[in-house]
């Protein structure tokens, strides 16, 4: 494949992640070549809402990933450059509502701000001056004030930008097979295209990880969960902040591969309203079922009542890259020198990406990383396990 020095870090998908892995990687000093089979952000990262939550997360590390990157999304922001800066970036907050009992909404709220969280429990009232159209059965709320929304395909491709500019390389349509390897160290890729010579190899390839990790040498337990949303014509200003029914959590943390539907909801700055979302664990099968979209479209009109006489404009799916114990896998593999991982971020990577990428720069430069990375290494069981 022709190009020009060797780059020292080849990064494996061109996702929200390998993005911003990259981007961080670059603006150390780091000679990075990107390689995706398909266009960038072409994949999952199209199917994710935007929405970069604190709110739904339980205090322990993914949360604390979380907080860091919702400070490092900031950093990136302002890093990126003036001509692909505006990605719709919206400090809009989420506001989470239960409609039968207060109780757990209220003890989760609590611990969450034992850890740090901005979470203003809120009655009813106040609920209805932030988001006049929800259902009047709204028992308990709870504002977020960090909550944010980015357009994830606009960022994701910001990103890889920044990084053309300082030098590094994006290659489209372009499948990596598998790694060279010499005396126990990763020399190289093999693409469709020939190899390429590397110092590393970093796998980002979200819910395809796991192949690529088995394809070199390495396999990860990384699988695709399922995920679909409804899209409504544009509308007047209705949803203003990212709404989500208290039940949302418990979906989100949940390992069963059944289907779940949990009510989530927000307008994005075309004026279309996203309606999420579900989760179920049924392979790759990419088709568009009704019996889950007439399940979101019954709990959102449950949530805001007039949804139910809005024109819905497309449906759309895509496969959240799951690791069995939810948190994402970012770090070196220690069976094989020189390859690297930044994946499993589930429904939670365009979130995580700014801090994925900045842990995977300090621990390949040999830096302080700027939060423990213990909990998402790749040789936990839940990971490495046969
Ligand atoms: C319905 C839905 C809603 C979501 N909503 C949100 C949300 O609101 N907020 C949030 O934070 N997250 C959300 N997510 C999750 C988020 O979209 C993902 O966590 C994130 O996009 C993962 O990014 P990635 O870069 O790891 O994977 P991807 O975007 O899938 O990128 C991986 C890339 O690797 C490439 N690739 C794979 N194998 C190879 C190979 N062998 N050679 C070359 N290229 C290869 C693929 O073509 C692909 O482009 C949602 C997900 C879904 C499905």
């Amino acid at each position: 494949m022709p190009g020009s020095a060797t780059p020292d870090v080849v990064v494996v998908g061109a996702g929200m992640v390998g993005a911003a892995c990259a981007e961080a990687l670059s603006g150390a000093g780091v000679r990075v070549l990107v390689i995706d089979r398909d266009g960038p952000a072409g994949r999952t990262t199209a199917s994710g809402e935007g929405n970069v939550l604190v709110s739904d997360k339980k205090p322990g590390p993914e949360l604390e990933l979380a907080l860091a990157s919702r400070s490092e999304w900031d950093a990136v922001l302002s890093r990126l450059p003036e001509r692909v800066a505006d990605v719709e970036w919206e400090d809009k907050g989420g506001v989470v509502v239960a409609t039968t009992d207060p109780g757990p909404l209220k003890e989760f709220a609590a611990k969450q701000q034992a850890a740090g969280v901005d979470a203003r429990v809120i009655s009813p009232a106040e609920v209805f001056e932030l988001e006049p159209l929800l259902t009047p059965r709204v028992t308990i709320g709870v504002h977020y004030p960090d909550d944010a929304q980015v357009q994830p395909v606009l960022a994701a491709t910001a990103l890889l930008a920044a990084v053309r500019d300082r030098g590094g390389e994006v290659r489209s349509g372009v499948q990596v097979f598998g790694v060279r390897q010499s005396r126990g160290r990763v020399v190289g890729v093999e693409t469709s295209v020939g190899d390429v010579a590397c110092g590393a190899v970093l796998n980002a390839c979200g819910p395809w990880a796991g192949e690529f990790g088995a394809a070199a040498g390495a396999p990860i337990q990384v699988l695709p969960r399922r995920g679909m949303i409804l899209v409504t014509a544009p509308l007047p200003e209705c949803v203003r902040h990212k709404v989500y029914d208290a039940d949302y959590v418990g979906a989100v943390g949940s390992g069963d591969a059944d289907l779940q539907t949990s009510t989530v909801i927000e307008s994005t700055r075309a004026g279309t309203v996203l309606i999420g979302s579900s989760r179920e664990r049924i392979g790759f099968d990419d088709s568009v079922r009704v019996r889950v979209l007439r399940e979101l479209a019954r709990k959102a009109v449950g949530l805001f009542p007039f949804l139910g006489d809005v024109p819905v404009m497309r449906a759309y799916g895509g496969f959240r890259p799951y690791a069995p114990d939810h948190l994402p896998v970012i770090g070196p593999d220690p069976r094989l020198l020189g390859l690297w991982h930044a994946t499993g971020h589930e429904g939670a990577g365009i979130g995580l990406a700014p801090s994925t990428g900045r842990l995977i720069t300090e621990l390949f430069l040999g830096l302080t990383p700027h939060l423990d990375p213990t909990p998402f290494r790749v040789d936990r069981p839940a990971v490495t396990a046969a």
